[in-house]
């Protein structure tokens, strides 16, 4: 039993040490690359580029819309209950589609 928790215990230890060890290198690799990002002016112009990107496309999407009608609704089509599994037909439905009953 003593055995068995302290197995359990260092194996939950030498997780965490795995977690702590893979979330050093992710923020390791992040600052140089960022470093990186931030030495290149492409990075920032990049940037520049997509951010511009975005707000044209939604201003356009806007104008857009502006002139765009929406399509009047569409009436519902008339339809029949069957009495036996009370599914909605078609009005002139001899036969139920889901339960195959003459209606
Ligand atoms: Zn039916």
């Amino acid at each position: 039993m003593a055995a068995e928790s302290r197995t359990a215990l260092k194996s939950r230890r030498t997780l965490s040490r795995r977690v702590r060890e893979r979330i050093s290198v992710w923020r390791r690799l992040f600052v140089l690359n960022w470093n990186l990002f931030k030495a290149s002016r492409i990075g920032v112009v990049g940037l520049a580029i997509m951010i511009a990107f975005v707000i044209i496309a939604f201003v356009v999407w806007r104008i857009s819309k502006m002139f765009i009608k929406e399509a009047p609704e569409a009436p519902a089509a008339p339809t029949k209950t069957c009495p036996f599994c009370k599914q909605s037909n078609a009005v002139d439905a001899s036969k139920c589609m889901h339960c195959a009953s003459a209606i």
